[in-house]
C-alpha cells in the first residue's frame, strides 16, 4: 500500500511539475525568441550605419557571433561573414522579399548553406541594398535549456516531491498497519470508519457461527455417542448372557437375532453419519449427469418392494419423465429415505405414492388436507419451471409442532417407535443436505392420522 499511495502522490506531482514546466518553458521561448530578433534587429541597425559609412571593411570588423549577409536589391550576395562567396540569388527568400517590400523582414527557416534552422532579420539600407543578420536556432535552445535556472529547479523539485510522498505515503500507512483486530474500537482516520465497522460486525458474525458450529459439533457427537451406545449395550448385554451360558438353548436363537439386529442398526447410522459428514464437507466429489427422476424413483420403489409387502403397504408411481442435473448416487439416496419413512411411518393397508412432475405442470399427487404445511423455505414453491418429487403416505402424519424440526439431526417425533422400526433420526437431515446440494426446496405437508407428502422442488436451472 505505501508503494501504491507513493507512487500516486509522486505521479502527480510529477503531472503539475511537467503542466507547470512546460507552460514556463513556452513562455520563455516565446520571450527568448522576440529578444533575439530585438538583438538581431539592433545588431542590423548599427551595421547599417557603419555600412553605409565606411563600406564593406566595416563588416568584417563585427564579430561573428551573428551571421551577415550584404544583397544587392537585385538579390545578388557582396558579401557574407560565414560562407565564402558566390552564393546564389536570395531574392526568393522570405525575409528578403518582405525587407524589399516593407523595408525590414524576419523569419524562421532552414538555411540553404548550412542546412541547419535559423532565424533571420533582413534590414533595407538607405542606398538600396538589404543587410541580413542571421542566427541558428540551435543556438538559442542551448541558451534557453542551460541559462536557464528552472531545470535545476525542476530537477530539485522533483527530488523533494519524491522524498515528500514516501514520507507522505508512510504516515498514511503507518497508522493502518498498526491496526489490532482485536480491538478494533476506532477507525485511523473517520472515512476508514464504516470499513472498520465492517471489519467488526463481520469478525462478530464469524465468531458467532464458529461458535454455533462447535455447539452443533459438540451436540453432534453427544448424540452419535449416545446412539451407539444404545445398540451396543444390548449387543454386549446378550452376549454376557450368552457366554456365561445363562441362556437357555430354546432362546439362543431369539438372542441371536437380538444381536444381528442391533449390530444392523449400528451399521445404518454408521453409515448415515459417514454421508451426514461427507455432505456437510462440502467435499461431494460426484460426476454430475442428467438424471431422470422418474426412472429414479421406480429403482427406489423397487427395492423397497419387498420391505413395503412386509409392512402391508402398496407402493405407486405416477407422474411422467423429468429430468435434472444432478449426482444419482445422492438424490437415490434422499428418495430412498423419503420412501422408506412413507413405509415405515404408515399403516398396515395404507399406500406410499411418488408422484414426478416435469416443469411447467401443477404439484403432484393427490392434494392433502391443506390445514397442516410446513416449508423450509418460505419462497413461492409453486414457480414456473420447476420439477418436483413428492413422496406421499398415508400413514401416521406428523404433528404441527415437530414438522419445523424433523429434518434435525436425531430428531424424531416418537423416539422409541423410530427406535423399534430401525429408524436412526439421520434419514431426513440427509434429504435435506441433499436438497442444499441440488438447490432444491424442500416441502412438508402433514396431517397427524391422515398422512405426509415431502415435495424437493428443483429450480429452473437444475432441470434439464
Ligand atoms: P428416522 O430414522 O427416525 O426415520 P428421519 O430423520 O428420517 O429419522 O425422520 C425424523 C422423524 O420424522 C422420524 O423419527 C419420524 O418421527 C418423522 N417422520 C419422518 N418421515 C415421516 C413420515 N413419512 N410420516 C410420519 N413421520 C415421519
Amino acid at each position: 500500500m505505501t508503494r501504491t499511495v507513493f507512487r500516486s502522490s509522486f505521479l502527480l506531482g510529477l503531472a503539475v511539475l511537467l503542466i507547470c514546466s512546460l507552460l514556463f518553458f513556452g513562455l520563455q521561448y516565446r520571450q527568448t525568441l522576440d529578444e533575439t530578433y530585438a538583438a538581431l534587429q539592433q545588431e542590423a541597425v548599427y551595421a547599417e550605419h557603419g555600412l553605409m559609412l565606411s563600406g564593406e571593411a566595416y563588416l568584417k570588423t563585427l564579430d561573428e557571433t551573428n551571421r551577415i549577409t550584404w544583397i544587392t536589391p537585385e538579390g545578388e550576395v557582396l558579401y557574407d561573414s560565414v560562407f565564402p562567396l558566390p552564393i546564389g540569388n536570395q531574392l526568393h527568400c522570405a525575409e528578403v522579399s518582405a525587407a524589399l517590400k516593407a523595408g525590414e523582414g524576419r523569419g524562421i527557416r532552414k538555411s540553404e548553406n548550412s542546412g541547419s534552422e535559423t532565424m533571420y532579420y533582413a534590414l533595407v539600407c538607405d542606398d538600396g541594398s538589404i543587410l541580413r543578420l542571421s542566427r541558428p536556432m540551435s543556438a538559442m535552445r542551448y541558451a534557453l535549456l542551460t541559462v536557464s535556472p528552472v531545470l535545476w529547479v525542476v530537477l530539485l523539485v522533483l527530488l523533494i516531491s519524491a522524498l515528500l510522498s514516501f514520507r507522505t505515503a508512510q504516515k498514511i500507512v503507518r497508522p493502518i498497519n498498526a491496526l489490532d483486530l482485536d480491538r478494533l474500537d476506532t477507525a485511523p482516520y473517520p472515512e476508514l470508519r464504516p470499513l472498520v465497522e465492517h471489519i467488526r460486525d463481520q469478525k462478530q458474525t464469524i465468531l458467532n457461527q464458529a461458535s454455533e458450529q462447535e455447539t452443533l459439533r459438540r451436540e453432534f457427537s453427544a448424540n452419535v455417542s449416545h446412539e451407539l451406545k444404545t445398540p451396543l449395550t444390548s449387543i454386549s448385554g446378550f452376549a454376557e448372557l450368552m457366554a456365561k451360558g445363562d441362556v437357555p438353548a430354546e432362546k439362543v436363537r431369539e438372542f441371536s437375532s437380538d444381536i444381528y439386529r442391533e449390530s444392523q442398526r449400528m451399521i445404518a447410522l454408521v453409515n448415515d453419519i459417514i454421508r451426514l459428514s461427507r455432505l456437510d464437507e462440502g467435499g461431494v466429489q460426484l460426476p454430475e449427469e442428467e438424471i431422470d427422476l422418474h426412472a429414479l424413483a421406480a429403482d427406489t420403489l423397487d427395492s423397497l418392494q419387498s420391505v413395503a409387502e412386509q409392512a402391508g403397504v402398496t407402493l405407486c408411481l405416477e407422474g411422467e419423465h423429468a429430468a435434472v442435473t444432478g449426482v444419482w448416487q445422492l438424490l437415490s439416496e434422499a428418495v430412498y429415505n423419503l420412501c422408506d419413512n412413507a413405509i415405515k411411518y404408515n399403516k398396515p393397508g395404507g399406500s406410499v405414492t411418488v408422484t414426478v412432475s416435469p416443469a411447467s405442470s401443477g404439484t403432484g399427487g393427490a392434494p392433502l388436507p391443506p390445514e397442516k404445511t410446513h416449508e423450509t423455505r418460505a419462497d413461492d414453491s409453486e414457480a414456473p419451471g420447476c420439477v418436483r418429487l413428492s413422496v406421499r403416505d398415508t400413514g401416521i402424519g406428523i404433528p404441527t409442532e415437530h414438522q419445523k424440526r424433523v429434518f434435525e439431526r436425531f430428531y424424531r417425533v416418537d423416539k422409541s417407535h423410530s427406535r423399534a422400526i430401525g429408524g436412526t433420526g439421520l434419514g431426513l437431515s440427509i434429504v435435506k443436505h441433499v436438497a442444499l446440494y441440488h438447490h432444491a426446496e424442500l416441502k412438508l405437508e402433514s396431517t397427524p392420522g391422515r398422512g405426509t407428502r415431502i415435495t424437493m422442488i428443483f429450480p429452473p436451472e437444475r432441470t434439464v
